[in-house]
This record gives C-alpha cells, structure tokens and sequence, in this order.
C-alpha cells in the first residue's frame, strides 16, 4: 500500500460514529421519493440508503473511496430532507458530515481541494472580497467574450459549460461592498461599544427587546438589501437592533467542505464579537439565512464539552432565531391596513432553505407571516419545497446534476402558473432561483426576492400607493 493509499482501519476509527449511525438504518427506502439527487440520478448510490451503505461498506474496508463512494458523497446535496422522512431518525447529516471530513482528509494535497479551501477561507467567507469575485465574474459573462462563450456552450448543451453559465449570469453584477452602507443606519437603543477585534460591551439606552444581527458573508456581500430588511422589520416589530461589530462568516461552507478547523476558528470569533464569551450577550441573535441559522443550531460539537467555548456556543444556538419565527412570536403585523380593492392577489410561492426546514424545523412560520399580508396568495411549490439544487456551493461544484435539480424545481413552482414573485429563506437559493427564473424563460416575468426583503418592500409600496403593488 503506498503512503496516500487510504489505511482502512484509521478511517474506520475516524468514521466510528458514521459507522456506528449507519448501523441504524433498516433500508425502507421511505427517505428516497425526499431526494432530489435520486429523483434526478435516478441511481441507488446516488439515493440516501445507497450513500448509507457505501459509507458503512467503506468503514468496514469493504469497499475504497474510489469505488463510488467520492462521487456519491460528493454529488450528496446535503439538504437533509431525507432525515425528516426517515421513519427511525437516522442522523444522515452525521454520516455525510463524518465521511465528508475523511474524504477531505484523504484528499488535502489534491490541486482541487487546496484550491477549493483557499478559495473559501479568503474569498467566500469576506463579503467585500466576494462582492467584487461576483461583480468581475458579472461583468466578464456579460462582456464580448461572455457573450462569445455563452454562443460556444449552445454548441454543447449537456456539457458542463452552459450549466456553469447559467449560474454565473444569476450572479447581481451590482452587488454592493457591505459596509459601512449596509448596516442599518438608525440602529436604535443599544450600540455596540467594540471597534472590530474588540469585546463587545452593551450600552443600554431605553428598555425594549434587544435583538443582534447576524449579517452573514453571502447575504452582506450579495444580497445586502435583505440585511437591511431585516433591521427595518425588527425595528417595526419593537426591538433595539444592534449589528455586532466583529462578526464574521458562520462557517457553515467550511463545515461542510471538510474543513472544520476553519469553521471552529470563525464561530470563535463570531462568539467574541457577539459577547458570548465575555460581557453580556444579547438576548436573541436574529438570522436571515437558513443555512447560517442551522449550522450555529449544530455547531456547538466543534468544542469539547466541559469548556467556556462550548457553554457559549450552546447559549448562541439557544439564542440564535429565524426572522420569521421571531417576527410571528412578538405579535408583528404589517403596517399596511389595505384592502385589496377588487385586484387579483400578487402570487408569491415561497421556495423555503432546506436547512431551515429540515435541520432548525422552521416550516410553518416563514408562511404565516407571508399570509398576513393583504393582497398576497402565497403557496409553495407544487414539490412542498424540495431542495433547489444550489446547496451552498454545489452549483459551482456539480452544475450539471445542480441544473436538472433546478428544472425540477422551476417546473413545481410554476406548475399551477408562474408566480409574481420567488420568496426564498437564503441567499444562495436567492441566486438558485434567479438562475432558475432565467433558465425556465421567465426573466422580466418573475421577481425573486428574500422574505424580509419582499415583506419590507411590500409594505413601503403599500403605504406609497395606498393599496397593494401589483
Ligand atoms: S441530503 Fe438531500 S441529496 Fe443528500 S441523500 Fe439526503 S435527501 Fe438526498
Ligand atoms: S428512510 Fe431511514 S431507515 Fe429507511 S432507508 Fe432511508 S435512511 Fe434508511
């Protein structure tokens, strides 16, 4: 056996937990009709059950990493849905999540992954970075070249070209620097004292709720209207918003790109920034991505237990909230008071985060607050929001299998008509969906937008016009 030759009873010692889960599962096969990868592969190793039994094969040295498992753990949306169809609570996410790592340990001299970390750790976890990575990429698609490729690709329809222009040309060419512009500019009540680096110490000026903003990397980079949507809303809805000087990323791309040291590092000082780890801490953290929400929901296991840094950790995930949910529970009503005035209602069909749904549990309240907006039909879609195929970065890894997903999913939303507009509940199913908009010829027809984004924008158009937008 060569010296990079995998040793299977290193990995089998590695993998004991996703060994040990593996074990649980009964091979029902309940879980498969859930997963898009299935749906699309239409391959048992590409279903959670195949997956299953090819890590268990490999921990056993039954089977090498090369003999499929890499590929169908790699081409693993990792969207979870198949746990909440799972009749007996297998912890799927534990077992990819486990695998993942060993692959990554297995391959961390690879060009590819040393590229692929590199690139994570100093470019998709810095807003500004990534805001401008997202704005040259923009501009080139759009450029004479861009064009000149984009009329190449059409000569390869299934190649891997086309599918990658698709997503490219989602990308908002105008895409902002996030700070200092979008952090919301009448933060009200509470300041944070801390310049960045620093411990934050609470200021507090009048009593009312306390609610910090996570900005994210993604969401502040690309998106950062949704940010500044979300402080408007919590505003409205009573709270003194503050947004932590400090944070960074979540880490939940590194996590689960296999590079879990990176994702520690950044909770580390995420926990810092929001005064967890010393001074006092606000007494809710407010989310707008799902993806990030649920990894601080899981990644207290990153800290062995008996330690400060997990204790924080702990009281951040106990803290940490989903917009929506938030806004439904502190009795938030829109300050729109309209009646629809004989107009058909604006069709919304709201696309939820996977990870929103499948891992924080939050289904129903993302819809309640949508409903309550007079002159708004919402739905989901006609597939009760299965996975859009973006999946953190698997759109840029894997987008061929990502745009068949994506068909799919295009195909469930407008299945009773297009909608008016697209509400997603993160930013990389923002882009999905944008992409999804133009491959399915929709451009122009179809807004997409995120749920504090929308509900915000739908009622300041309300109270400008008096009546609904349309
Ligand atoms: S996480 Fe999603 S893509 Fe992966 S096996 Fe489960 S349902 Fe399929
Ligand atoms: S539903 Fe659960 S027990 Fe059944 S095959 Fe899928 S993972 Fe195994």
């Amino acid at each position: 056996m060569s010296a990079a030759a995998p040793h299977y009873g290193e990995t089998a010692a590695r993998l004991a937990v996703a060994h040990t889960e593996a074990t649980r599962c009964i091979h029902c096969g309940f879980c498969l009709p859930a997963c898009p990868t299935y749906q699309v592969l239409g391959l048992e190793k590409h279903s959670p059950r195949g997956r299953i039994q090819l890590v268990k094969a490999w921990t056993e040295g039954r089977v090498a990493p090369g003999e499929g498992v890499a590929e169908a753990l790699d081409l693993c949306l990792g969207c979870r849905a198949c746990e909440t169809a799972c009749p007996v609570d297998v912890r799927y996410g534990l077992i990819l999540e486990t695998a993942r790592d060993e692959l990554a340990h297995h391959r961390a001299r690879q060009p590819g992954q040393v590229l692929l970390k590199a690139v994570l750790r100093h470019v998709a976890a810095h807003p500004r970075r990534l805001a401008l990575a997202a704005r040259l990429t923009a501009r080139l698609v759009q450029s004479a070249a861009g064009r000149q490729l984009l009329r190449a690709a059409a000569h390869w329809p299934d190649s891997w070209l086309p599918a990658a222009l698709t997503f490219a040309r989602a990308l908002p060419a105008q895409s902002g620097p996030p700070a200092p512009t979008s952090r919301p500019a009448a933060v009200s009540g509470l300041e944070s004292a801390a310049r960045p680096g620093e411990h934050n110490t609470w200021v507090v000026k009048h009593a009312k709720p306390r609610a910090a903003l996570f900005t994210g990397c993604a969401q502040a980079g690309l998106f950062p209207q949704v940010n500044e949507a979300t402080a408007a809303l919590l505003r409205a809805a009573g709270f003194d918003v503050l947004v932590p000087a400090g944070q960074v990323c979540c880490g939940a791309l590194h996590r689960h790109q296999g590079d879990p040291g990176h994702a520690r590092t950044l909770l580390l000082r995420n926990l810092r920034a929001f005064g967890f780890l010393s001074g006092e801490p606000p007494e809710m953290v407010v989310f707008n991505a799902g993806g990030c929400l649920a990894w601080i929901h899981e990644a207290v296991g990153v800290f062995p237990p008996g330690t400060p840094e997990r204790a924080a950790a702990e009281q951040l995930a106990a803290r940490a909230k989903d917009i929506a949910a938030v806004l439904l529970e502190h009795g938030w009503t829109p300050a729109c008071g309209l009646q629809n005035g004989g107009r058909r209602p604006l069709r919304v069909v709201y696309q939820p985060s996977c990870h929103l749904t499948h891992v924080c549990g939050v289904t129903e309240a993302p819809l309640k607050v949508l409903r309550a907006l007079p002159g708004v039909a919402v739905a989901l879609p006609a597939d009760g929001g299965a996975c859009c195929g973006s999946a953190g970065i698997y759109n840029a890894l894997h987008p061929q299998v990502s745009a068949r997903v994506l068909e799919r999913k295009m195909a469930a939303i407008a299945a009773g008509g297009p909608p008016d507009v697209i509400v997603t509940s993160n930013p990389g199913c923002h882009l999905q969906m944008l992409a999804g908009v133009r491959q399915a010829g929709l451009a122009g027809q179809v807004t997409v937008k995120q749920l504090p984004e929308f509900i915000h924008w739908y009622v300041a158009q309300s109270q400008k016009t008096k009546s609904p937008p349309g």
